[in-house]
């Protein structure tokens, strides 16, 4: 197969041109200019971007126990929507995934579903509750690339400590979503004027920072790679800057909508904007987009959190936290940080391909010949309004219904084979 004429923008090998994609055996056979097609199936990428297909390190795809929410299935369907070729299945699933055997039936549900990467995530303690180690040496056995207690963080230090020396050991890294328990309270949104206005219960940015602190000062007397989840305020990022610059084994990552809204979206007691962490500042904005930019921060993170629709119609204070992310990451990062110049194409392609797979240790995110052929294509002139209801996630639980974008994947590839083509997944 032959895609013609695109630009491809690979960050992993800094090319930017319009080159021809040779691929053949389910592998980048080679990228240059005029490959002679010899009979070989021709894809037209004329005008378009072809880019190493995304990798998203935070997907909830809430099977087992979550199927009205979304499966293995629907959520590998919504990711070759988006562009994606390569998802986590993090694992707050009920039960929770901390032993080998659930690791393998992730696998086995991957596998059926077969249509993107599916890497589990293994759960730090038993049962995501703090208080026993999980197996974390048989899940990693079975594939798990990481391991975290994501929906919370490791509360108890000591165990904390004890976990990422295995991890160490284990050469893993230990995803960490950061939030002291007692500081955030019953926080419904971030504790400032726009929660003091709907006399809501606020949760400080400091729940998010004391956590982080620690976390830090525990992965450099280990050495265990910490990755810290969803980063949402100023002071995270500026502490995530100095761990870096002292040589501390740190890599972060943010969300699409902790990039593009305050917590003046809550306004209206709107649950599709109620996520943990919340959303911030107009100032904490800036500063992740500074941390996406100069590096900081090395990766997005969609943090998709699909819920059933009757689950986020209740009162605000009753609806569950979180929102879907695959089927616009995308879309609104090259709508409203490509444009506008706040990071480049190859930067932003960057931290959705390589930098999360080098952090997974996969061999994806490139389009270096011999490599599998994961890839997208993205449309940078057709413009679209995101439509909740024509997501393939079962979750339409988003804030972004009805926003107009433009940079919409049209292809994505999975070791050579087409699993999505004009927004249809095969
Ligand atoms: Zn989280």
């Amino acid at each position: 197969m032959v895609i013609r004429g695109g630009t491809v923008v690979d960050p992993s090998q800094n090319i930017d041109g319009i080159f021809d994609v040779l691929v053949a055996e389910g592998k980048i056979a080679r990228i240059a200019q005029n490959i002679e097609a010899e009979g070989r199936e021709i894809i037209d990428a004329a005008g378009k971007v072809v880019v190493p297909g995304f990798i998203d390190l935070h997907t909830h795809l809430r099977q087992p126990g979550g199927e009205a929410k979304e499966t293995v299935l629907t959520g590998s369907r919504a990711a070759a929507a988006g562009g994606y070729t390569g998802i986590t299945a993090l694992p707050n699933t009920r039960p929770v995934i901390d032993n080998a055997q659930m690791v393998a039936r992730q696998n086995e549900l991957a596998a059926k579903a077969n249509l993107v990467r599916v890497w589990p995530v293994g759960a730090v303690t038993k049962g995501s509750e703090g208080n026993e180690l999980a197996e974390i040496g048989g899940m990693v056995k079975q594939g798990a690339r990481a391991v975290t207690d994501d929906g919370r963080g490791v509360p108890d230090a000591r165990l904390l400590r004890n976990a990422m020396l295995y991890c160490r050991e284990l050469d893993i890294p230990l995803f960490e979503h950061c939030e002291e328990e007692a500081l955030a309270g019953n926080g419904q949104l971030h504790e400032g004027v726009v929660s003091a206005r709907l006399g809501l219960q606020g949760m400080p940015a400091a729940a998010e920072t004391v956590m982080l602190a620690r976390d830090l000062v525990l992965a450099k007397e280990t050495g265990c790679r910490i990755h810290i989840m969803h980063v949402s305020c100023a002071e995270a990022v500026e502490l995530i800057r100095k761990a870096k610059k002292e040589g501390i084994p740190v890599t972060a990552e943010v969300t699409p909508h902790h990039l593009l809204l305050t917590d003046e979206a809550v306004e209206g007691y709107n649950t599709n904007a109620k996520m943990k962490p919340p959303l911030r500042t107009a100032e904490d904005v800036a500063a992740v987009r500074k941390g996406l930019a100069d590096g900081t921060i090395d990766a997005v993170g969609t943090d998709h959190a699909p819920h059933t629709e009757s689950e986020k119609a209740n009162d605000f204070i009753s609806a569950p936290f979180g929102i879907v992310g695959l089927e616009t990451a995308f879309p609104l990062l090259y709508t409203h940080l490509v444009r506008p110049g706040v990071i480049s194409l190859s930067q932003l392609v960057e931290r959705m391909s390589w930098r999360p797979a080098a952090i997974l240790g996969v061999p994806h995110g490139t389009l270096k010949p011999g490599g599998a052929a994961d890839l997208a294509i993205i449309d940078t002139q057709q413009e679209q309004i995101i439509e909740k209801e024509r997501f393939y996630s079962k979750g339409k639980n988003t804030p972004f219904d009805r926003w107009p974008v433009t940079g919409i994947p049209v292809l994505t590839m999975v070791a050579g084979t087409v699993v999505m083509r004009d927004g249809k997944v095969e």
